[in-house]
């Protein structure tokens, strides 16, 4: 990366420059990598400065903001959910975020995050399911066939030795869609289903990952099988949820981080002492996850500024071992850091701040 003589070094990724450092790694190592990170991370959660992401709600959609930072890094996502933004040509969710150097403050980089999004779900949905679901789970329900389905069902596939997806979208064009993206992966099974309940019978992993500004129940009781895992990952918001309440009653609930889930999460439905673990407990050896076969297990996603702590971590180092990404002029480097004014001088029109360089200061200051 070369940086520009005035400007301190930040790193900027474009979607481009993921989706090349995705071809370059190769997705199921990207996705490996990410898993990676999010579990050495989440076993670190007690060094981190953790809060509930700040959401700005309206009609359709809203807009967040996602801290956090530990000793040595700062790091933000700004991310939006907008169901109804497929209908206009633009996606559910669209992202990008910051590192920064505690230290001093400066940004070290800026990335794209709607295509990093859709990775570190998926790979945070796996490094639950490593904790919580059977081993030997071979098939997976996946509701919900939009922008964050086919990443779900790689990781699953790549990741956990998942081999038969049973698909299901109310819209039938998104599962068409994902059949074409991905029916010509080998040892991997995608069945389309005429409904959920079909999709779901026989699972042993049931992944949820619809869009829709309702309390929908895409999952009820009776469709819940003994020993089965739920990956909750559509129900983010509140008012905007996946999941029949009993089918929490019936489960044990995993969380992220507990006061923004009990905000955002399924666990909205249901009161305050409904008990539930969070999931760095279980990583970290202190709560056990799946105690028995029969067990169902719910992981209620809502996704957690960590992750995308981690996923802007590891898009740093790999960017770096790959020699991706531009310098983005973005904060001046001054030579007296107390004269920031010395950049107005500086891009001053030049004949006026040769031929009267005291005349072009009275007038910038004017
Ligand atoms: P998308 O709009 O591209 O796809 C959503 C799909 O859900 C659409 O194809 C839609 O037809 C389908 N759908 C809606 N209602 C349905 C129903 N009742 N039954 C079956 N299918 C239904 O959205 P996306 O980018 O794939 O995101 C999916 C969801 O995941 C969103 O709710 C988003 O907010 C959430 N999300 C969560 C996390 C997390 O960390 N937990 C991260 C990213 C996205």
């Amino acid at each position: 990366m070369q940086a520009a003589s005035n400007t301190l070094p930040t790193l900027f990724l474009s979607a481009q420059d993921v989706a090349h450092l995705v071809h370059r790694l190769g997705l199921p190592a990207t996705l490996e990598r990410l898993a990676a990170t999010l579990y050495a991370d989440y076993l670190r959660w007690p060094d981190f400065d953790k809060s509930a992401r700040v959401a700005s709600h309206s009609t359709d959609g809203v807009i967040e903001l996602m801290p956090i930072a530990d000793d040595t890094t700062y790091a933000f996502k700004y991310v939006n959910g907008h169901p109804k933004n497929t209908q206009a040509g633009l996606p559910t969710v669209m992202a990008f975020g910051v590192l920064a150097d505690v230290d001093t403050g400066v940004p070290v980089l800026l990335s794209e995050l709607t295509l990093t999004t859709a990775l570190r779900t998926a790979a945070m949905s796996v490094v639950a399911a490593r904790a919580l679901a059977r081993p030997d789970s071979r098939r997976m329900a996946l509701i919900g066939n939009g922008a964050q389905s086919e990443f779900q069902a790689l990781a699953f596939h790549h990741l956990m030795g998942i081999d038969e997806i049973r698909l299901f979208d109310t819209d039938a064009r998104a599962t068409a869609k994902l059949l074409h993206n991905l029916g010509a992966l080998p040892g991997l099974r995608l069945i389309p289903c005429d409904s959920v309940a079909q999709a779901v019978r026989g699972a042993d992993i049931v992944t949820t990952v619809t869009a829709d500004k309702t309390n929908a129940t895409i999952l009820t009781p009776d469709m819940i099988e003994p020993g089965m895992h739920i990956n909750g990952v559509g129900g983010d918001c509140p008012g905007k949820t996946e999941l029949h309440p009993d089918v929490l009653r019936g489960a044990s609930v995993f969380v992220e981080y507990e006061p923004q889930t009990r905000i955002e999460g399924d666990l909205q439905h249901l009161p305050a002492d409904f008990g539930v673990t969070e999931l760095w407990q279980v990583l970290a050896g202190h709560a056990t996850g799946r105690t028995r076969a029969t067990e169902v297990t719910l992981f209620d996603s809502v996704g957690f500024a960590l992750e995308d702590y981690s996923a802007l971590r590891f898009l740093r180092q790999a960017a770096g071992e790959l020699g991706l990404g531009q310098a983005l002029p973005l904060i001046p480097a001054l030579a007296d850091p107390k004269d920031l004014f010395s950049l107005l001088r500086a891009t001053a029109p030049q004949n006026t701040t040769h031929a009267k360089p005291q005349a072009a200061r009275l007038a910038l200051a004017a």
